[in-house]
């Protein structure tokens, strides 16, 4: 299965991207595409229907959030088109943008009554259903000399601001700019006319107006970290909320083992592999008593763990008989606490969690070979078990370059003589949304000149620091430039 989801990411769901990315395929034949990717990731054909254990919806997610990280058809078509609109208003002078603009953004047809019954191309239709993830995705970020409208453009990030606040506005208060608001030094509140509720005052502070007096109003994705448009974030805006994540599932990805055993891994995770239990709760009718012990149901935890059998091979892998946390956890913690483990296997300097991964897998493909060919596949499977994950790890560790560390003390040093430093910090609170920073400013004998310290609105740390050191840099300019760096 490994193989095939790789193969559907690269091959089935890249072909029909070419098409997307101008015009929205109808429902049925994006329904067709995801079919065709479904059928084949889980190994059915036309004469031979295999169970499809993952639902679609779930393994069309990202892989963070449970997940196999394929995208659905309609979803990646979304997507496309939103990706379209961010062309379309980044490629200003591209001729096919600028006869759209003619053709679609008119005065005629933005006044009609009701422009949405008017012709239009099949383009621009497409571009429209791309339009609300790419409203949703994007934002503002204003210029010093901004035409952004203060109420109907997304520019504190946070949505038209028109639409956080109630109530009629006066003709002249709905025609406000950002520019006549915001300037580089601070916010003029009075030329609202009125009082912004304390939350949209803070994600107003938040926002930076350039120093660059020719700085222009620039379109930012805010699901990427440079601003550029990113297609697997604009995906995930396509996705319902997600109520029912059923696990976290990053850290399956990554790792450091066999593709087929992280597969396996990510199954179990979501309950989903072929041992009684899980076939008779899909409906069939068959025996649910484990097949090599035939002493009570078999659960998935029952044919990896608990079978006399299994628990065998982990008692001479070094599990002790004894270890009551191993032998009675439930299945997710216990796949979550051993996969990942940072101890090393008791009789060796094997990582443990290797161990675990390879042990699991062999116990399943021994399982399988006793329920179909009657007999054990291997007859030392703890033996197979080290010496593959001795194999494994001899390939998969030895080329990696020893890292090394090295310790370097660092302290405040005083500037030259004649000279003034700046120092700044800041940093926030990320679970409250609140930031903070400030600075000094010593002379060559290390005494105080100058400090600062405010509060910034809702910001992550790194631009807290950016801001601290905005700030620090202005104080210094006010100040005089004559001798500071
Ligand atoms: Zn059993």
């Amino acid at each position: 299965m490994a193989g095939r989801s790789v193969l559907i990411q690269v091959a089935s769901s890249a072909i029909p991207a070419y098409v997307m990315q101008s015009c929205m395929l109808p429902g049925k034949v994006l329904e067709g595409i995801d079919r065709v990717n479904r059928n084949f990731l889980w190994g059915s054909s036309e004469n031979k229907k295999k169970i499809h254990w993952v639902g679609w919806s779930k393994v069309t997610r990202p892989k963070l959030d449970g997940g196999l990280g394929i995208q659905a058809a309609r979803g990646r078509s979304t997507a496309l088109l939103a990706k379209l609109n961010w062309r379309f208003h980044t490629e200003e002078k591209a001729p096919w943008a600028r006869v759209l603009r003619l053709k679609y953004c008119n005065h005629q047809r933005l006044n009609s009554r009701n422009s949405n019954k008017l012709s239009t191309s099949r383009v621009w239709k497409s571009l429209k259903k791309g339009e609300e993830i790419f409203k949703k995705g994007t934002r503002w970020f204003p210029g010093a000399d901004s035409n952004l409208d203060f109420w109907q453009d997304n520019w504190a990030g946070i949505g038209p601001l028109r639409q956080a606040i109630q109530g009629p506005l006066t003709l002249e208060a709905s025609r406000i700019k950002v520019k006549e608001v915001g300037h580089f030094s601070g916010w003029d509140w009075d030329m609202l006319q009125m009082e912004l509720p304390k939350n949209i005052q803070r994600e107003i502070l938040a926002t930076p107006i350039p120093l660059a007096a020719r700085a222009e109003d620039k379109l930012a994705w805010k699901l990427s970290a440079k601003g550029d448009f990113d297609l697997k974030s604009a995906y995930s805006l396509t996705l319902s909320p997600s109520s029912e994540v059923p696990f976290k599932g990053k850290w399956i990805w990554k790792l450091n083992t066999l593709p087929r055993i992280q597969s396996f891994v990510w199954q179990c995770m979501h309950h989903s592999i072929s041992v009684r239990e899980c076939l008779t709760a899909r409906g069939m009718d068959i025996d649910n008593s484990c097949p090599i012990c035939r002493n009570g149901p078999e659960s998935i935890l029952h044919a990896l763990r608990d079978c006399p059998s299994a628990r065998d091979i982990w008692h001479q892998l070094g599990v002790p008989p004894s270890d009551s946390v191993f032998f009675v956890a439930n299945l997710k913690d216990w796949l979550v606490s051993n996969c990942n483990s940072k101890l090393r296997q008791r009789a060796g300097q094997l990582p443990w969690f290797q161990v675990f991964l390879f042990a699991i897998w062999m116990i399943w493909k021994n399982r399988n070979h006793f329920v179909f060919k009657g007999t054990m596949q291997y007859p030392n499977v703890a033996k197979e078990i080290l010496g593959r994950v001795m194999e494994y790890t001899y390939c998969a560790y030895s080329h990696t370059a020893v890292k090394r560390m090295m310790m370097k003390s660092i302290r405040w040093e005083k500037p030259n003589s004649g000279w003034k430093k700046l120092n700044t910090d800041g940093s926030s609170a990320d679970s409250l949304g609140l930031a903070g920073g400030g600075g000094v400013v010593r002379d060559e004998h290390g005494s105080w000149v100058l400090g600062f310290a405010r509060k910034f609105g809702p910001v992550n740390s790194f631009l807290a620091e950016l801001w601290s050191l905005r700030d620090g840099l202005l104080l210094c300019v006010d100040c005089g430039p004559k001798s500071k760096r």
